[in-house]
């Protein structure tokens, strides 16, 4: 708990906490969509794919760490109970209950999108009134719309698939 932190928010200081703590479920559960795809997923590219959900997973915890210290710093306290990251989180979680690897880009990408728009309305909020935690917004946003770019890429590149198959002709 930093005092003067929490003295220069003033008046928004409920309102951030709770929007971090959203944030911070959101980071957790996008966290697990990743790290559990990774282990399912099947399809073709897997090995590439895969590889890059276990590295957005590991980015998303440390999205996760960073939201926990600044709500600590705020004087406020991280999500406590795994149960509870569900109902907080505004983005939904999708099990990828169907391991076809486009279907669990795709959940991702729609995850992405989620936390893309989060982090937008997050440093609205905090413009003109906590420039740390708009910085720290500012750079977790970035960093989602990088996620998007690379789920896109992947998705765009697995166009090919059905267009190359088009084109091949029996031997
Ligand atoms: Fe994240
Ligand atoms: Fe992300």
């Amino acid at each position: 708990m930093a005092q003067t932190a929490q003295y220069i928010v003033k008046d928004h200081l409920g309102q951030i906490i709770e929007a971090l703590n959203q944030a911070f479920a959101e980071e957790w559960l996008a966290y697990y969509q990743y790290w559990i795809g990774a282990q399912v997923a099947a399809g073709p590219m897997r090995p590439d794919i895969t590889a890059e959900f276990m590295e957005h997973a590991e980015e998303e915890l440390k999205h996760a760490q960073k939201l926990s210290d600044r709500i600590i710093e705020l004087g406020g306290t991280p999500v406590l109970n795994p149960e509870e990251w569900t109902s907080i989180a505004k983005c939904r979680y999708e099990a990828p209950s169907d391991p076809c690897i486009f279907k669990v880009l795709h959940q991702n990408l729609t995850a992405e999108r989620c936390a893309v728009s989060h982090y937008q309305q997050l440093c609205d909020l905090c413009h003109g009134i906590d420039y740390v935690t708009f910085r720290l917004a500012e750079k977790l946003l970035k960093e989602e719309i990088e996620h998007e770019q690379e789920i896109e890429d992947f998705i765009h590149d697995m166009d090919y698939l059905k267009y190359c198959d088009a084109e091949i002709k029996p031997l």
